[in-house]
């Protein structure tokens, strides 16, 4: 994630309008590890390598790793495949999130706060990235309170804080994208998520591998 967002120090102005603007277009919604493995039970999958199989995931690389991308429908627009389209009595779109509130990938059930974590210095920062370019949940009045709204994530948050490790050590392996998905994005989901972890984690940061 870029460094020019704002850091959100105490509080924020904020309330969606679900106006599902970020849930449509050319958004990127790339996905942790916990995120694949709450999607996959949500879709009653054994393994995380059938959210690729069938078409929902791709990769995408930055800063020199790839990582899991919701693929958007093209048609009739582009949005997410998740999201459940309605209109409003003035005829705009309107949605929700089928993945709301259990499955929901975190970067979306943080948003507009996103994460940017140091790995070096093992330092978290949390920043206001608008959801997309003209948000009209960021000109609302209501004020948030950061560590309120951040709450009920901060299990999740912790996990993102490993993978974001576990990825760090992934960079000078130089793996191209069927690598990547064979050695950090494929696994049963039928261990709890603490295991699966643990073991990518000795595998990753602890052998040397
Ligand atoms: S663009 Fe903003 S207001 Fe619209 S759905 Fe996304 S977060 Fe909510
Ligand atoms: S997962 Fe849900 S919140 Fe995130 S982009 Fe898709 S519909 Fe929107």
């Amino acid at each position: 994630m870029t460094s020019n967002f704002p850091v959100v120090q105490h509080t924020f102005n904020f309330k969606c309008t679900q106006c599902a603007d970020c849930c449509t277009g050319d958004q990127i919604v790339l996905l942790n590890l916990f995120d694949l493995y709450k999607l996959a039970g949500f879709l009653n999958l054994q393994n995380t390598v059938q959210l690729f199989e069938k078409g929902l995931l791709i990769l995408h690389k930055e800063n020199g790793v790839y990582r899991p991308q919701i693929r958007f429908k093209k048609l009739p627009f582009k949005f997410c495949p998740f999201l459940i389209n309605d209109v409003n009595e003035s005829g705009a779109l309107k949605g929700w999130c089928r993945l709301h509130s259990s499955a929901k990938p975190l970067v979306c059930a943080l948003s507009p706060i996103g994460l940017r974590f140091d790995v070096q210095q093992d330092h978290l920062e949390f920043l206001l990235v608008p959801p997309t370019g003209s948000c009209p949940g960021l000109k609302e009045q209501q004020v948030q309170n950061r560590d309120q709204y951040l709450k009920s994530y901060q299990k999740e948050i912790e996990l993102q804080k490993r993978y974001f490790k576990i990825l760090e050590s992934c960079k000078a392996k130089e793996w191209n994208k069927t690598q990547f998905k064979q050695n950090l994005y494929g696994f049963s989901v039928t261990s709890p998520f603490e295991e699966i972890l643990e073991t990518l984690e000795n595998k990753f940061l602890k052998s040397g591998s």
